[in-house]
Formats: structure tokens, sequence, C-alpha cells
């Protein structure tokens, strides 16, 4: 097999348009010259040395094509490294587990569970790519048991060009390396993509035993049921569930969705081993949770199918509670959604919602921007994920994740179809944020919150207009907190000549842009 396969834009081959464009709608490389298909780790360096040498600055990298920006797909990316052939998933005695970049969540637990009884503790929709989730920091419905997929990281294979007169190179780097090689491993653990080289494959010495069962719980409650005070109660009931040290076993998904939709709606998985105790005491535990609920507000058994971490549609039984086998939860949970065009932004949390915000929120969620319908906001919503356990005992710089005592991690979504209606749903997301921090200035900034709550953003749900708020370096800040500094000196080591950049890449210096 070729090493990699370049395709021009001049070549007759009808996968161009494709090439051009990711999950996100928004996003279209309309000056692509050239797209770099990888077969292997060599392949990988080499495609990087052809690229850089005629493309320079303008060459970007593309995993599965998942990114929430246009950092890969935009006007100025002449040519594309797509790691996507490459998809190998096995162990090896020395490094331990492996996994191709090029990978997806579900290529990957397929293998991981079906020969290894493994898991990575990584997200739930099925077509997100490897080689951005993981070296982001990437999570999901397993991270309150079993921490972040960097936290299990313990080596990666990288092609890189520290040096623009010498060729690029692959160099593996690991838990054992030490000087330059660790600073460069460390920053691959939460650092994000797009950084430093172009990762092959990762490796885990290590990773947690899968669960053999897991029961999924959906309920919803009615917009129309809904109040401030019942919702800020709802909040807090869900925000205890969080921070509690006995269920991190326990993961939730607190979809606020817009009015429009009808209702808010909770998902909820808990991870079981085997043993029928175990289980009648987890669906006891469940119970309770929901009994507590339930008096809060009345529910119901959701009417619509529950949207997913990002669009996709989870259908509910008529039972709140329904026991699957751990295959089964994973494939249930899985989707991603259509694509479409979205516009997501993030925040950290350490403790639960003021009640002046979830004033704002309980206002911001039944707004009808100028230009649309109702129907054009049944896809918005605030996600409120379950957050912290075993995620929390890890030390704020010992991966490029500085977050470390958060106990929800919230997500603002929006989805719609025609370009047309960017600037309302932007509009919309973009002032439903800036009303929710206010008091911080219109960003979860923890330096500028006296109750040491909102604790910044996360670079994987990346949003380019942090830094129209507060400057790149600013939504740095926000995403790295005082990891930052380090990932400047590893951009320095390993690329000074900022061969790998987008509008929030890490810079070579902070304070010039
Ligand atoms: C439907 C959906 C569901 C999601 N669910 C979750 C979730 O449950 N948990 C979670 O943590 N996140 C989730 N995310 C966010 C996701 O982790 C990020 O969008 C991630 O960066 C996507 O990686 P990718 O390889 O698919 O994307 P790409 O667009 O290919 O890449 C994203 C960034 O990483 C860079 N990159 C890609 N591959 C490499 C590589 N091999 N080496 C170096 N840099 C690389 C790219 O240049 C780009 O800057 C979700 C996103 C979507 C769209």
């Amino acid at each position: 097999m070729e090493p990699y396969v370049k395709i021009t834009a001049n070549d007759d081959v009808t996968q161009i348009p494709s090439f051009q464009q990711g999950f996100n709608r928004r996003w279209f490389a309309e000056n692509l010259q050239a797209i770099y298909l990888c077969y292997t780790g060599e392949g990988v360096a080499a495609a990087l040395e052809d690229a850089i040498s005629l493309y320079g600055r303008n060459v970007k990298i593309k995993g599965g094509g998942h990114c929430y920006e246009d950092f890969v797909y935009n006007a100025s990316t002449m040519a594309v490294i797509d790691v996507g052939p490459l998809g190998e998933v096995g162990y090896d005695e020395e490094k331990g587990y492996y996994l191709d970049a090029g990978g997806t969540n579900w290529s990957a637990f397929k293998v991981l569970f079906r020969d290894y009884g493994k898991v990575l503790p990584a997200g739930s929709c099925y077509s997100v790519g490897l080689g951005g989730h993981i070296c982001g920091g990437g999570y999901g419905l397993l991270s309150r048991l079993n921490g972040l997929t960097v936290d299990w990281l313990t080596g990666v294979d990288i092609a890189v060009k520290p040096d623009a007169t010498q060729p690029a190179k692959n160099v593996y780097v690991s838990m054992d390396s030490v000087g330059a090689e660790e600073n460069l491993f460390w920053a691959q653990r939460g650092g994000g993509g797009g950084n430093f080289g172009v990762i092959s494959r990762y490796y885990f010495k290590t990773l947690p035993d899968a669960p053999q069962r897991a029961l999924i719980t959906t309920v919803s409650w009615s917009w129309s049921d809904l109040t401030v005070d019942n919702l800020f109660a709802l909040l807090n009931a869900y925000a205890d569930f969080a921070s509690q040290p006995d269920n991190w076993n326990q993961f939730g998904l607190f979809k606020l969705n817009h009015s429009a939709n009808g209702e808010i709606q909770l998902v909820l998985q808990t991870a079981l081993q085997n043993t029928l105790t175990e289980r009648d005491l987890r669906e006891k535990a469940v119970q309770d949770f929901l009994d507590d609920l339930f008096k809060i507000c009345p529910h119901r058994i959701p009417q619509n199918p529950i949207l997913g971490f990002a669009g996709a549609h989870i259908h509910p039984s008529s039972a709140p509670t329904v026991d699957y086998t751990f295959y089964e939860a994973v494939q249930t949970l899985n989707g991603s959604g259509a694509n479409q065009r979205g516009k997501y932004k993030s925040a950290y949390m350490r403790k639960a919602f003021p009640y002046k915000q979830v004033a704002t929120l309980f206002e911001q969620l039944q707004i009808i921007p100028d230009g649309l319908t109702a129907d054009d906001m049944k896809q918005s919503l605030l996600q409120v994920d379950s957050y912290g356990g075993i995620i929390n005992q890890v030390p704020s710089d010992a991966t490029a994740i500085a977050q470390r005592s958060s106990i929800m991690k919230l997500q603002y979504q929006t989805y719609w179809t025609f370009e047309e209606n960017d600037p309302a749903h932007l509009e919309w997301i973009n002032g439903f944020y800036a009303a929710m921090y206010a008091d911080t200035g219109h960003v979860p900034n923890p330096d500028l919150d006296p109750t040491d709550n909102v604790d910044g953003c996360y670079y994987n749900y990346c949003d380019s207009h942090l830094n129209d708020v507060v400057g790149r370096d600013g939504a740095l800040r926000l995403y790295f907190l005082t990891n930052l500094e380090r990932l400047v000196d590893v951009k320095n080591q390993w690329d000074p000549n900022n061969y790998f950049n987008s509008r929030q890449s890490i810079p070579t210096s902070l304070g010039d842009c």
C-alpha cells in the first residue's frame, strides 16, 4: 500500500467536493488544492513534508471532520492532511492498546470492547474522530467513573516539523519521555488538535474494563409546567446529584431545550457490573433520584425524540428506565445527528446554578429571534452534562486540561439548515451566553467570579466568537487557564514556524494578537 495518496483539485475525482467539508455545513474549503489521504504513519510525515513545502501554513489536519469551527475547512485552506484512512486498533506488548487517529468513537469502541472487554471513556457520538477528540481531552458517559481519555493516554506517534530546513519526522512521545519530548506528550493530553503536529496513533498502557450492562433512564418535563422556581429546584437537585461521590457510575445529560421543543429532557446512564444486587441497588438509587425530581415538578415520558450530544435523536421507551447490555447501551446513545449548520459554546461549573442564571436561561430559552419561527428553534438548547467524579482527582497541571474541580459541563447548541438563518441563530446563541455570564465579563471567566463557580471553557467545544469578546489570548486562557504558558512553550519547541494554526491555535507568544 502507498504510504499516502495525493489528490489534487484538478484531478477528475468525484470525491473532491466531499473532501472540502466536514460535519458542520457552515464550513467549506473553497480554495482547497490538495488532499493527502494517509495510509501509514510514515505516510503522514511524508505527506506533511510535501504539503508544507507547497502550501506552507495553509495546511490543515483532518481526523473525523467534526470540528465545530472553521479550523480545518476555510477559505485559506490549501491542503488537508487526512488521517481518516488510518484505522487500526490493537494491542502492543510494549506500548499497550493502540488506536489509529483516523478511527472514530464507534470504530474504537467496537474493537476494544469485542476483543479486550475494555473501553475508552470517550464521547458517545459514533462518528466523532479520535484525531481531534482524544488530544482535545475527549470525555463521555463513563468519564465520571473512569476519567477523561487523556487521563489514560500513555503515548502518541506524531509527525512534526520543528525545523523549516529539515524534513518532517515522526516521533513517539510518551509518559517516559523527558525534556522537550515530555512537554510534547503533555500537550497531547488535552492541548488540542491542529497545534503541534499530526498524530497518527494513540497508545494506552491500560484501559478501563467495560461495564457489563447499563440502565438508561429518560424523562422529560413539559415547558408548560416549568417556572423559574421549579427549574431552579430541578437544576439544584441535578447539581447535588453531580457532586455526590458514590454515584460516579452514573452520568447525566440534562437537555434544557428551547421552549419551542415543548419539553426539557433528562437522560441518565447507570453503568453496571454484573451482580443482581448491584443492579437492584442502582435501580433503587435511580428511582430515588427521580422521585426527588418528580416531587419538584411532574414529569412525563418524553413526547419528542431526545436530542443526543449534538443533534442526534434518542428514542425513549415507554418506561423511564430500561436495562440494556452495555453494547446495546452504547448503540442506543451513539447518534451524531444529521450534518447541519451548527453553533456551540461551552462552560464549566463548579457549583449549582445561581437563581439569577436560571431566570436568565428561562427567559433566553423562550426567545424566538426576529426572522425565525418557533419551528426553527426546536433544536436549540443548553445541555448540562454531569461531570467531576474521578476526573476531579487529577491535578490541574498533570494534563493540559486544567478544569479539575467542576461538577457540570455546559454545552450551548443551536442547529439549522439554511445559510440565510446564520445571523439570527448566531445572534441568539451569542446573546444567550453573554447574558448568562453578564457578571463575569460575558464569558465564564473564573478570575472575575467571586463565587468560585464558573471555570472557563472546553477546547473541543471550540467557539471562535470568544475571540470577539475577549481576544484570542483571552479565549485561550478560558480554555487552558494556568496551563496556557506551558502550551506556548511546547509550541515554540515543536512548531516555532506556526505551520499548525487556526483562529484559536496555540501561538508562539501571548499578547501579540
Ligand atoms: C456530533 C458531535 C458529538 C460530540 N460529542 C462529544 C463528546 O461526547 N465528548 C467530547 O469530549 N467531545 C464531543 N464532541 C466534540 C469533539 O470532541 C471535537 O469536535 C473533536 O475535535 C472532533 O475531532 P475530529 O477528529 O472528529 O474533528 P476534526 O475536525 O477532524 O479535527 C478537530 C481539530 O483537531 C485537529 N486534528 C484532527 N485530527 C488530528 C490529528 N490526527 N493530529 C492532530 N490534530 C488533529 C484538526 O486540525 C482540528 O483542529 C462532539 C462533536 C460532535 C460534532
